[in-house]
């Protein structure tokens, strides 16, 4: 048989448009997941996705109920008519999925930046083409790497592959818990045309809040469906509960997202603007991060009796900016009016 290569993929054979699939960041309790999967149900949800075992960040966080929850799925299926989704990051779970009948296996960022795991998901599967894989980006911004986790999942011969977009990881404090560069889903959109590619606004926006509006940018731009946490009593979610909505704020998300016919699939002003706003977000992010340093030192030239203005150190930071600046090729006359601007504006905080 030959492997299928990712500039090949088909769409997912799923008619929804856009694709919805929604559910509870973790399966908690056989009674949760039943009442989050029937109201979604009763809005129109066709696919339920839940986590049954949970990759944490820290050791000691609610790591999913495991194996029980596979019963409660099954539950769903049998109870609601929905498919079902979760994730899987071993061997063990692909096997334990199989045997269940669950009709949706996603891997998770962390792991589709490991190729070991990948290769042994991968291997695990083979022979069972009647699942559908969607592969998460991974947690770094590795094209490549998305790449070469989803030609895994291929070349066992799986042939309904699909991939979510659910941001990348960086440090410090942004708007967004995961940062979208929405540059690499359109490359990936441009390397593999006919795959089918998700926004998972939940993971990306980190906030109940920004759900909305990243569920309509994300169908702006092109993309084929949603992937949206959704828990009953979201505040009292044992993972995610930041950013988990109710189901009777999907239904009014979804009523009120606009689908844009003619839209051309990789909008490259659209996305180009993107990158600005991206861009404008680190900036001011950034800026208040200096500005909250610079206080602090004032606070300690206070109580040291420094002055606030020490010539010699500015004429030290602007050479040296100058410099950085004309070896990332930038004028240096906008340099410098960048920098006296802001040195301006430390001063006067330090004046405060
Ligand atoms: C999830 O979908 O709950 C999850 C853990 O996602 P990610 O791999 O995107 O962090
Ligand atoms: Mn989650």
């Amino acid at each position: 048989m030959g492997t299928i290569s990712i500039q090949d993929i088909r769409p997912l054979n799923i008619a929804d448009s856009p694709i919805i699939i929604a559910g509870p960041c973790s399966a908690e309790t056989e009674q949760q997941t039943l009442d989050a999967a029937k109201a979604l149900s009763a809005g129109g949800v066709k696919l339920f996705r839940t986590g049954i075992w949970k990759p944490r960040t820290m050791p000691g966080s609610f790591d999913g109920v495991g194996d029980p929850g596979l019963e409660w799925l099954k539950r769903v299926k049998r109870e609601t008519g929905m498919f079902t989704a979760t994730e899987v990051a071993t061997v063990d779970h692909v096997n334990a999925a199989l045997a269940a009948g669950i009709d949706i296996m996603w891997v998770g960022a962390r792991t589709t930046a490991n190729p070991f795991a990948m290769q042994d998901i991968a291997d695990a599967l083979r022979g069972h083409d009647e699942v559908t894989v969607l592969v998460k980006n991974p947690v770094n911004p590795d094209l490549d790497l998305w790449i070469g986790a989803i030609q895994r999942i291929l070349n066992a011969g799986i042939s309904r592959v699909g991939a979510v977009h659910r941001g990348f990881s960086s440090a410090g404090e942004h708007l967004y818990r995961n940062d979208p560069q929405w540059h690499i889903p359109f490359d990936l959109r441009r390397l593999a045309p006919g795959m089918t590619i998700l926004c998972d606004p939940s993971h990306i926006g980190g906030k109940r809040e920004l759900v909305h509006p990243l569920s309509q940018q994300a169908l702006d731009m092109g993309f084929d469906g949603l992937m949206i946490e959704v828990h009953c009593d979201p505040d009292h979610a044992m993972s995610d509960s930041t950013q988990q909505i109710t189901p009777d704020e999907l239904k009014t998300i979804l009523d009120r997202l606009v689908i844009r016919s003619g839209v051309p699939v990789e909008d490259e002003l659209a996305l180009l603007r993107q990158q600005i706003d991206d861009c404008d977000h680190e900036l001011l992010a950034v800026l208040a991060r200096r500005m909250s340093v610079s206080r602090e030192i004032g606070e300690f030239k206070k109580a040291n009796n420094l002055r606030v203005m020490q010539p010699q150190r500015y004429q030290n930071v602007l050479k040296n900016r100058l410099a950085e600046g004309e070896r990332l090729s930038l004028d240096s006359d906008f340099v410098r009016r960048i920098m006296q601007a802001i040195h301006e504006e430390s001063v006067r905080q330090q004046l405060d």
